[in-house]
């Protein structure tokens, strides 16, 4: 069995002891592939370090919405050199977060538009972050001609309604630990629901802690357990699930399969 984890900030701090024991331990797992996701200029160049160092991690790159306000044109020039490396799969994550808001949402929206824009010149699907901006989104993605490009709602919140649209318009459902707590009852039936071939899944590593382990760090072997509840609520096999997110996986980002 092989597992893909589609989002994973394993440059982060909270890894800096135990890095290479952490990601010996996701392949110990099954964990095949792993892309790791970049959310400012410099999270996005310690993401490509880390995909230039392990054969297994492929990198994205792209500004966050809560850092969209330091998006100046020079990140933007940078970034633009960083999506061009050879193990650069998509551009992001990207996005509008209403949530917390750290950035004004006028910025927020300019700079999303800019990288979706950028993604498109350069032909690399985009990772897309929706905290409570779902209507939106889906405007700006629309207005963007996105379906163009393609690409992942990361750790999908919407509706199932929602998650149509986003099909219809070519993209992939990535879903996160969150499905395994037992209040998920929407984010379980979108799980249960989105077809199968594409279906994503992701640890969003460190945060996100899947049960059985919520409370603590989380880490990409933990996918594991993501998996495990969709192929449960899928009345499938783990090892289908498993082999047919690891393919989607592949497919969205370009990957051509080493095994
Ligand atoms: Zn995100
Ligand atoms: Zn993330």
């Amino acid at each position: 069995m092989r597992l893909f984890d589609t989002h994973a900030h394993l440059d982060d701090r909270k890894y800096d002891r135990d890095r290479r024991q952490m990601l010996k331990r996701a392949q110990d797992k099954g964990i095949q592939y792993i892309v790791n996701v970049g959310y400012d200029l410099p999270s996005s160049q310690r993401s490509t370090g880390l995909a230039e160092e392990y054969p297994f991690i492929y990198a994205a790159v792209g500004i966050h919405p809560h850092d969209a306000s330091e998006a100046d044109d020079e990140v933007f020039s940078k970034l633009k050199n960083l999506v061009q490396h050879p193990k650069v799969v998509a551009v992001g994550e990207m996005g509008l977060d209403y949530f917390r808001d750290l950035s004004p949402r006028d910025v927020q929206q300019q700079v999303f538009r800019r990288q979706l824009g950028l993604a498109k010149e350069l032909g690399k699907p985009v990772i897309i972050h929706d905290r409570d901006a779902h209507g939106d989104i889906m405007k700006i993605l629309k207005e963007e001609q996105a379906s163009k490009i393609g690409g992942i709602l990361h750790c999908f919140s919407g509706s199932w309604e929602m998650a149509q649209e986003c099909l219809e318009m070519g993209f992939y459902i990535s879903i996160a630990g969150p499905v395994t707590f037992h209040n998920a009852r929407k984010l379980a039936e979108i799980a249960a629901k989105v077809p199968l071939n594409r279906l994503l899944i992701e640890t969003d590593a460190p945060y996100l802690t899947p049960e059985p382990f919520r409370g603590q760090r989380n880490e990409s072997a933990h996918v594991y357990y993501v998996a495990e509840k969709i192929a449960g609520l899928r009345k499938i096999s783990l090892a289908d699930l498993a082999e047919a997110t690891t393919r989607n996986g592949l497919e969205v980002f370009g990957i051509k399969d080493h095994f």
